[in-house]
């Protein structure tokens, strides 16, 4: 027999639809791992894909072992919704307690598949002292590790995938309306992290509706279209894409660049294709990112499967 929603279910309900916040989907590493697998075969960086499909679907079976996590107490959210700040703040939190055991987990789960060049690394993570490996995981939430050290440079992406793990889990564990609203900018209002890419996604109406996937724990946040994430301008926008030999290439990516703060982030529409996944298709796409380079755009987007010395 239907039951009547309380008051309060109601309020959650015509909240959660009016935000323009997007949790991430219990099944996101398995999206984009089957997303990745798409992308390898014949991709110059095949193996590395291939590698990095492996890694997403382990961290799935982490995050599905796991559950949502216990979220922060109302008095905290309330703070958070009033002051706009990310409830899940990354860049001053301790790591949680078994962080050490989800890296562990994936590393032990990937060794076998990774690339030559990666493997002698995770095998090795055992050995690495745990006080280096958590000042690197506390250096990466703040974005401001510093990697010389090629064996650090190798356990990085896993570092980043145990991180995006726990973060994404403890933002299962939220609702919608736990988000501050209010944000066009270049930080997750969730939990602080900058983004990977943006994404169209195909609204109730039937037009696109563009909203920015945070690198870390998978939220989205709605930007208006033909914006500068980072900066907010809305004027010389302008879109670049890869040319192939016989027309566009990977048509579904274009970046966005903004002659205001010189930065770009790419825009990947399901429009055009509706398998696109932000954090798969940015990685299959740096080709992309060298191009607006050389025309003098940085790179805003932050990939945590991605670190260069
Ligand atoms: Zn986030
Ligand atoms: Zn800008």
């Amino acid at each position: 027999m239907p039951t009547l929603l309380s008051p309060e279910e109601i309020a959650t309900q015509a909240g959660s639809e009016a935000s323009p916040n997007r949790l991430p989907s219990p099944r996101v590493f398995a999206g984009r791992a089957e997303r990745l697998r798409s992308l390898a075969p014949g991709h110059a960086m095949a193996d590395f894909l291939a590698f990095a499909a492996r890694l997403a679907e382990a961290q799935q079976t982490l995050l599905d072992r796991r559950g949502p996590t216990t979220p922060p107490d109302e008095a905290q959210l309330r703070r958070c919704r009033q002051h706009g700040m990310p409830p899940l703040d990354a860049h001053g939190a301790a790591l949680p307690a078994d962080w050490m055991a989800v890296l562990h987990d994936l590393a032990t789960t990937v060794v076998p598949h990774a690339p030559t060049g990666l493997k002698n690394a995770i095998a090795a993570l055992p050995d690495f002292p745990e006080e280096r490996l958590a000042a690197l995981a506390r250096a990466i939430l703040r974005g401001d590790e510093n990697l010389s050290n090629p064996v650090e440079l190798a356990l990085a992406p896993l570092i980043g995938a145990s991180l995006q793990v726990l973060w994404t889990a403890a933002a299962l564990g939220l609702a919608t309306t736990d988000i501050p609203t209010g944000f066009e900018g270049g930080q997750c209002p969730a939990c602080g992290a900058p983004p990977v890419a943006s994404i169209v996604r195909i609204g109730d109406a039937g037009h696109g509706v563009r909203y920015v996937t945070c690198s870390l724990c998978a939220c989205e946040w709605h930007v208006t279209r033909i914006k500068c994430v980072p900066c907010q301008n809305t004027r010389g926008i302008a879109y670049q894409a890869l040319e192939g030999a016989s027309g566009p290439a990977h048509r579904a990516v274009r970046a966005e660049t903004c002659p205001d703060c010189q930065a770009s982030l790419k825009i990947v529409s399901m429009e055009t294709d509706p398998a696109v996944d932000a954090f798969a298709d940015d990685l299959a796409t740096l080709s992309l990112d060298m191009l607006v380079d050389e025309a003098g755009f940085q790179r805003a987007g932050r990939n945590l499967f991605l670190f260069l010395p």
